[in-house]
C-alpha cells in the first residue's frame, strides 16, 4: 500500500526531504513512457528516454543547477561550493530502464539527488564543496550492449569510439541516436577529479524486505566468471536408437546445470550460479540433441569461492561429457574480481543512518552499478532501499515510499558530511 506520511518529518536534523515534492515529481517522471502494469518503457536514448531527460534537465535548472551534457551525453547538474575549485562530492544514478521495466530503479538514485539539492536550497544551506548530481546514459545495456557504457566512458573502462559503435538489433549505433535525441554534448566524457561518488538505488534483491529494514549501507559489489560452455554428440532419431546407444548433448547439459544448483546451494557462502542461456540443436522434437550450448554465471564476494567453483565445474563438465560419450569445449569468457567500496565512503553512510535515526544493516551487492565504475576513480559507496519480493526489471518492481524517503535523507547527510569535509 501506498503510504502518504506528513510533510515534514521529525527528525534530528536540520535540512528536511520535502516528501510531497519528492513524490510529486516521481509521479510525474513515472509516466514518462508509462506502462499499462505500472512500469515503464524508456530503453537508452529512445523518443521516451529522450522525454524523461528533457524533463531531468528542466527540474535541474528549476533547482539553479547548472546543466552540462558530455560527450556520452551523460547529464550533470552542478550546485556551486564555497570552494569554487573544490573538487565536486557527485551523487547520481541512472534514468533509462529496462524494456516494459520498473519505475524505481536508477529513477530514485536521480530523483533523489535532485531532492536533496532541493533540501539545501531551502534550508539555504551552502556547502563548502560544489555538488554535482548526476544521470548516468545506458546502465541498463539492454538496447546497446555493454551495460554501464556511460559511467564506463567516463571512468575510462570504454572508449568513446568505441561506445559510439555499440550497435542496437535494427543496426543504429548509440552515437547515431545520441545525436538524434540531441544529447551529444560538448564535454569531454573522460575522469576528472571527484571528491566522493554516492548513489542511491532499489536493492533488487530480498534481503531488505526480509529482515524488515529502510536502508542497507553497500559495501562492495560481487566479483563474478562468466563462462561458454559447448557440448557435441550425434543427432539421431528419438525413436529407434536404444538408450544405451545415445550421445545425448542436452542431457550432459542438464546434468551440469544440476551440478551448478548443488555447488552453490549450500549452507555459509554466498555463491550464487546461474545456466540463463541455452541453444540446442537441432532442437527438435523427435531428435536427440546433437549441440548444446550454454552459458554458466558464478557470483560471490569472495573471489576464492568463485575459483573453486570455476575449478569445480570444469570436472563435473568432462565427467558429463565422459558419461555420455561427448566433445566439449569450455571457455571463461569474463572474468571480474569482487570490488569493495571505500571504507571512508562506507563509513560516511553509516554515520548518515545514526544522524536519521534509521534501522540499517551492511549488504554487498549482487548486481552491478554504475558506482562500480565510479568507484575505480573516486571514493565511492552506496545506499540501498529494500525492492519488494525481491523484483526488479519488471513492470510490478514496487518499492515503499517511505523507505525511498529515508534513503533519501541518509545520501543528504551522506553528501553534507563529505561536502564539508
Ligand atoms: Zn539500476
Amino acid at each position: 500500500m501506498l503510504k502518504f506520511p506528513p510533510l515534514v518529518r521529525s527528525r534530528m536534523v536540520d535540512v528536511c526531504i520535502d516528501e510531497q515534492r519528492f513524490r510529486r515529481r516521481f509521479d510525474e517522471f513515472s509516466e514518462i513512457g508509462a506502462t499499462e502494469n505500472g512500469g515503464v518503457n524508456r530503453p537508452s536514448l529512445s523518443d521516451e528516454n529522450k522525454m524523461a531527460r528533457n524533463t531531468i534537465v528542466d527540474w535541474f535548472r528549476e533547482a539553479g543547477l547548472t546543466v552540462r551534457i558530455d560527450e556520452m551525453g551523460n547529464i550533470f547538474g552542478r550546485r556551486s561550493g564555497a570552494e569554487q575549485d573544490a573538487d565536486p562530492v557527485m551523487f547520481g544514478s541512472h534514468i533509462d530502464s529496462q524494456y516494459n521495466g520498473g519505475r524505481y530503479d536508477g529513477v530514485i538514485g536521480v530523483l533523489g539527488g535532485l531532492e536533496i539539492v532541493e533540501a539545501l536550497n531551502d534550508a539555504d544551506e551552502a556547502t563548502t564543496r560544489p555538488l554535482e548530481v548526476v544521470a548516468w546514459s545506458n546502465e541498463e545495456g539492454v538496447r546497446f550492449q555493454p551495460d554501464m557504457l556511460g559511467s564506463g566512458v567516463f571512468c575510462n573502462i570504454f572508449d568513446l569510439d568505441y561506445a559510439y559503435e555499440r550497435e542496437d538489433k535494427d543496426g543504429k549505433t548509440f552515437g547515431e541516436e545520441l545525436e538524434r535525441i540531441g544529447y551529444k554534448g560538448d564535454e569531454p566524457c573522460e575522469p576528472r577529479d571527484i571528491h566522493c561518488y554516492f548513489e542511491m538505488h532499489v536493492e533488487q534483491g530480498p534481503f531488505l524486505e526480509q529482515e524488515d529494514l529502510p536502508v542497507a549501507v553497500v559495501e562492495g559489489v560481487f566479483g563474478f566468471s562468466w563462462m561458454n560452455v559447448t557440448f557435441e554428440g550425434q543427432a539421431n532419431h528419438a525413436g529407434p536408437t536404444p538408450m544405451d546407444m545415445r550421445h545425448d548433448a542436452f542431457v550432459a547439459t542438464a546434468d551440469v546445470t544440476d551440478s551448478v544448483r548443488r555447488l552453490t546451494a549450500t549452507e555459509g557462502t554466498d555463491l550464487v550460479g546461474t545456466v540463463g542461456s541455452v541453444d540446442v540443436w537441432p532442437n527438435a522434437i523427435n531428435v536427440i540433441p546433437e549441440k548444446v550450448e550454454f552459458t554458466i554465471d558464478f557470483r560471490s564476494y569472495d573471489d576464492e569461492a568463485v575459483d573453486a567453483a570455476v575449478e569445480q565445474i570444469q570436472r563435473e563438465i568432462a565427467h558429463a561429457a565422459e558419461r555420455e560419450g561427448l566433445e566439449y569445449e569450455f571457455e571463461e569468457i569474463m572474468r571480474v574480481d569482487a570490488d569493495p567500496f571505500d571504507q571512508s565512503c562506507i563509513d560516511t553512510v553509516v554515520d548518515a543512518a545514526e544522524t536519521v535515526g534509521c534501522d540499517y544493516t551492511r549488504l554487498v551487492s549482487g548486481a552491478g552499478h554504475d558506482a562500480n565504475y565510479l568507484n575505480k576513480i573516486t571514493p565511492t559507496s552506496m545506499i540501498f532501499v529494500p525492492s519488494v519480493d525481491g523484483i526488479s526489471h519488471r513492470e510490478n518492481e514496487y518499492t515503499e515510499w517511505d523507505d525511498i524517503v529515508t534513503g533519501a535523507e541518509v545520501l543528504l547527510e551522506a553528501v553534507r558530511s563529505k561536502a564539508s569535509a
